[in-house]
C-alpha cells in the first residue's frame, strides 16, 4: 500500500478495499514509528487528520468523490492551514495557529484530501540542507548521517520514507528540485504564477512558487491538477484555462529535442552525478529523443544575482514579523523599539538574519543602483538565454544538484558552499520557467542522483510526459530506502 501510486490508492478507496480512515491510520502509525528518527514532520495532529478521513469516507459512500478524496498528503509548513500550527520552520511563528487556509491547502481540502501534518523545512525556506530549521535538521532516509536537501527537506524525506502518499513543497531557488534529487523522489516547480501564493508565507515573492513532490511523474501531474489555477487573491496568479497536466503522459518521445547546456556539465559537477545524468540522456536517446548542445552563457551569474534579489525581497517580506500582531514576542523589553529588536533578535535564526542584513544593504540608498538594479538587469539576460535556447530544443536537461546528499554539518559554517548547491536550479526561478527533478540513479555512497528537466513557459505537460516515459522504461523512481 505504501508504494502504491495515487491512481491505485484512489481506485482502492473507490472500490472500498480500504477506507480513508484505515489509510490515514496506516500513515499515522508509520509517522509515529519513523518520524522520531527522521524529523520530517514538525506537526502531526491525528485527531484533525482522522476527522478529515471520516468526512472523506462519507463522501466516497455518497459517490461524490474526486480522485483525491481520502488520500493522505503532507503539507510543507510554509502553507497556512486553518487550525494547524504553521511555523515556517521558525521560532518566530512557534505559536502561530493559522486562522485561514492557503489557496493550495483549500484546493486539496475541496478535493477531499486528508492533511497528515506539516513538514519540516529550512527557516522561512532559506537553506539547502534543512539545517536552518528551528525544529532541528531533517535526516535523509537513505543515510541518516546526511542532509535531505532543502528547503523542502521534510517533504522530500516524508515522501521518500513513505510517510505520506505525496506532498507539497515550494521552490524559490531550487527548494523542490534539490531535495527531491537528494532524497530520490520526483518534484516539480511550475511556471511562476501557475499556483497561487495566497497563504504561502512569503520569502522572495518574485521567485516563490508552490509545487508537488511525489514518488512519480504521474503522481506529480495529478497533484498539479489540484494545485494549479487562477486565484484573484494573488496578483501574480495567472488567469489561464484549467489544463489536465496528465494529458500527454502516454505520448511517445520520438523527435523530442533535448538541449544540454554546456555550463551544466562543466567544472563543479561531481563525476558520479555527471555519469548518472549521462546514462539518463542515453536512455532518452533510446526512447527516440535527439540531443542538441546549447549554451546558457549568463547562468554562471545566477547564484550572485539570486543572493542580491532574494534577500532584498526577504528583507521587505520579513519586516512584518515584529512581535506585535502574531508570532514570537520577547518576554522582557524596555520600550517599543526594544520590543521589536529583542523579538526579532530572538525569533529569527542566523541564516534569516544574514539574509535580512544583505537585503537591507543592497536596497539602501547608496547601493541600490550598484547591486539591486544591476542584478535585475542580469536577471533579464539570464531569462533571455533560455528564450534563445528554446529556439533550438523542446526541453533542457542536466543535473539538479552538483553532488549527492552531503553530511549533516558539512557545509554549516560556509554559506557560500551551501549557496552553490543550487547552481543548476536558481536560473530557472530567475527566468520564471518550470523545472523538475526525477531520480536517475545512484552516485557515491549509494545516494540518489536527480535529473533536472527544464521546460519552456507553461510546458509542464510536456515535461511530465518526458519524465513519465523515462519512468516507464526505468525503475529508479520506485526504489525506496532500506528499512522503510
Ligand atoms: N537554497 C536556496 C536558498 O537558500 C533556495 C531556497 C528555496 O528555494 N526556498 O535561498
Amino acid at each position: 500500500m505504501i508504494n502504491a501510486s495515487l491512481k491505485q490508492l484512489s481506485a482502492q478507496l473507490a472500490a472500498k478495499k480500504i477506507s480513508s480512515v484505515e489509510l490515514t491510520q496506516l500513515y499515522l502509525d508509520r509517522i509515529a514509528a519513523l518520524n522520531p528518527g527522521l524529523n520530517a514532520y514538525i506537526t502531526v495532529n491525528p485527531e484533525m487528520s482522522l476527522a478529515q478521513a471520516r468526512e472523506a469516507d462519507q463522501r466516497i459512500a455518497k459517490s461524490g468523490a474526486s480522485p483525491f478524496t481520502g488520500i493522505p498528503l503532507a503539507q510543507k509548513d510554509i502553507f497556512c492551514a486553518k487550525g494547524w500550527l504553521t511555523t515556517c520552520g521558525s521560532r518566530m511563528l512557534h505559536n502561530f495557529i493559522s486562522p485561514y487556509d492557503a489557496h493550495v491547502i483549500a484546493q486539496f481540502n475541496n478535493a477531499g484530501a486528508v492533511n497528515l501534518g506539516k513538514t519540516n523545512m529550512d527557516e522561512f525556506a532559506m537553506g539547502s540542507s534543512n539545517e536552518t530549521s528551528h525544529y532541528g535538521p531533517v535526516k535523509n532516509p537513505w543515510d541518516k548521517t546526511r542532509v535531505p536537501g532543502g528547503s523542502s527537506g521534510g517533504t522530500a524525506a516524508a515522501v521518500a520514507a513513505r510517510l505520506c502518499a505525496a506532498a507539497t513543497g515550494t521552490d524559490t531557488g531550487g527548494s523542490i528540485r534539490q531535495p527531491a534529487a537528494l532524497c530520490g523522489i520526483s518534484g516539480l516547480k511550475p511556471t511562476y504564477g501557475v499556483c497561487s501564493r495566497y497563504g504561502m508565507i512569503a520569502f522572495a515573492s518574485s521567485l516563490d512558487q508552490a509545487g508537488p513532490m511525489a514518488k512519480s511523474a504521474e503522481d506529480l501531474a495529478l497533484m498539479l491538477n489540484v494545485m494549479a489555477g487562477f486565484d484573484e487573491r494573488d496578483s501574480t496568479s495567472l488567469q489561464r484555462e484549467k489544463e489536465d497536466y496528465a494529458r500527454d503522459l502516454a505520448k511517445p518521445l520520438n523527435g523530442l529535442r533535448i538541449g544540454l547546456p554546456e555550463e551544466f556539465f562543466a567544472e563543479g559537477l561531481s563525476g558520479d552525478v555527471g555519469q548518472a545524468v549521462q546514462a539518463a540522456i542515453a536512455e532518452y536517446k533510446k526512447l527516440g529523443a535527439t540531443v542538441v548542445d546549447i549554451s546558457l552563457p549568463n547562468s554562471k551569474l545566477s547564484v550572485p544575482v539570486y543572493y542580491v534579489l532574494a534577500p532584498a525581497e526577504a528583507s521587505s517580506n520579513l519586516s512584518r514579523f515584529d512581535g506585535v500582531r502574531y508570532g514570537y514576542r520577547a518576554p522582557e523589553y524596555s520600550d517599543l523599539a526594544d520590543m521589536y529588536e529583542k523579538s526579532r533578535a530572538q525569533g529569527f535564526g542566523a541564516e534569516v538574519k544574514r539574509r535580512i542584513l544583505i537585503g537591507t544593504y543592497v536596497l539602501s540608498h547608496g547601493y541600490y543602483d550598484a547591486y539591486y538594479i544591476k542584478a535585475q538587469k542580469i536577471r533579464r539576460l539570464i531569462a533571455q538565454d533560455f528564450t534563445d535556447a528554446f529556439k533550438q530544443c523542446d526541453i533542457i536537461m542536466g543535473p539538479t544538484a552538483p553532488s549527492t546528499a552531503f553530511k549533516l554539518g558539512e557545509k554549516g559554517d560556509d554559506p557560500v558552499q551551501m549557496y552553490l548547491s543550487d547552481i543548476y536550479t536558481i536560473a530557472v526561478n530567475l527566468a520564471g520557467l518550470p523545472g523538475m527533478s526525477i531520480p536517475c540513479g545512484f552516485g557515491a555512497n549509494a545516494m540518489p542522483v536527480g535529473l533536472q528537466i527544464i521546460g519552456n513557459y507553461f510546458d509542464e505537460a510536456r515535461m511530465l510526459n518526458a519524465a513519465h516515459q523515462y519512468q516507464l522504461a526505468t525503475d529508479w523512481h520506485s526504489r525506496a530506502p532500506q528499512g522503510i
